[in-house]
């Protein structure tokens, strides 16, 4: 039996035992934290290019179309020029939280861009280029509410509200065209903000892969964006409304015009589909060379399908760089004599 002096004694060597023992046992366990915002799923994701330009890729869309959107940032301006909107978020990730390109630019953060959206709540206005009016380029809905849509003067009724639903393969595709009024451009002019500011880039009419294509010169940082007038890796495909006798002459065209900018050898080219900040004079000399191997016969076709009540043909480089795919008859019309 303990003695009471003992049992005081036993008792307060426990104590400083639980006064030592517990703070250290405390500390030790995970300090609480307020689980991190969940990232919302996007469509899109971005990329920076250059200072003022990023690079926009629906990255999963249900047509394995992957359009590049160029998103280029003027504060001078108070303006962002986009560049093409992509076909409208509809995406394979049935998860995906963000659709619309609009709130992607204003509300999701872009590494590149130090973690901030590129146009952080909407605080810049809008103008809208299309380089050409195919469904997977053109859904400006959440755009054309407020901001200039513009696009090729070369053929207003290519364009035209009664013949986009055709033109753009939306009717083909059996999906909704979008409604917008067009302001249409004529060739080699400057591209404006909303209130008359320029934007640094001019614009150029590239007919060929469809009568509409335009091309855009960013004078400052010798860039170059085409559209689907060419680009690599993939069939550079043709609808029947192209023509290869004006693509080859828009494309001597475009290779003129680098020629003749400040910095030939080190301007870029940017496009549609694939390729972006590539060699310009490179690409477009290679991509027209193609071309006319095909045309001479020196590529030869490696594939017919009948689509849209047409034979389509298909070339393609050995290794993949270019290719083909457009009606058999644009080649003959190509091919045969003036
Ligand atoms: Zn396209």
């Amino acid at each position: 039996m303990l003695l009471l002096a003992e049992f005081f004694t036993w008792i307060f060597a426990i104590a400083i035992l639980v006064c030592w023992v517990l703070p250290s046992g405390t500390t030790a366990l995970p300090i609480p934290r307020t689980p991190p915002k969940a990232k919302r799923r996007c469509a899109f994701k971005a990329y920076r290019l250059t200072l003022s330009t990023f690079l926009v890729i629906e990255v999963n869309d249900i047509y394995s179309e992957h359009p590049y959107i160029y998103v280029k940032r003027v504060p001078e301006a108070n303006t962002i020029l986009v560049t093409d909107t992509g076909c409208g978020g509809a995406s394979n990730d049935r998860k995906v939280d963000i659709t619309s390109l609009r709130e992607f630019i204003e509300t999701v953060g872009v590494e590149d861009n130090g973690g901030r959206p590129l146009n952080e709540g909407g605080s810049m206005r809008y103008v809208v280029v299309l380089t050409h009016c195919h469904y997977d380029h053109i859904r400006v809905e959440d755009f054309a509410r407020d901001s200039p849509i513009l696009q090729s003067s070369y053929s207003p009724s290519f364009v035209s509200h009664a013949n986009l639903p055709e033109h753009s393969l939306c009717a083909d595709l059996g999906i909704r065209t979008p409604l917008f009024k067009p302001t249409l451009v004529p060739h080699l002019d400057p591209i404006h903000s909303a209130t008359g500011a320029p934007l640094g880039v001019r614009l150029l009419h590239t007919p060929g892969h469809t009568p509409d294509e335009i091309a855009l010169w960013d004078e400052q940082e010798q860039m170059l964006y085409v559209g689907d007038t060419l680009y690599e890796w993939e069939p550079i495909i043709f609808p029947g409304a192209g023509n290869i006798r004006t693509w080859l002459a828009s494309v001597d065209a475009l290779i003129a015009f680098v020629m003749q900018s400040k910095s030939p050898q080190t301007a870029l080219i940017n496009s549609g589909h694939r390729t972006a900040v590539r060699p310009a004079l490179e690409v477009l000399q290679t991509a027209k060379s193609f071309m006319m191997d095909v045309l001479l016969g020196k590529e030869g076709p490696r594939n017919r399908t009948r689509r849209r009540g047409e034979v389509y043909v298909e070339y393609a480089q050995d290794g993949g760089r270019y290719s083909l795919r457009c009606p058999e008859r644009l080649v003959k019309e190509a091919r045969d004599p003036v």
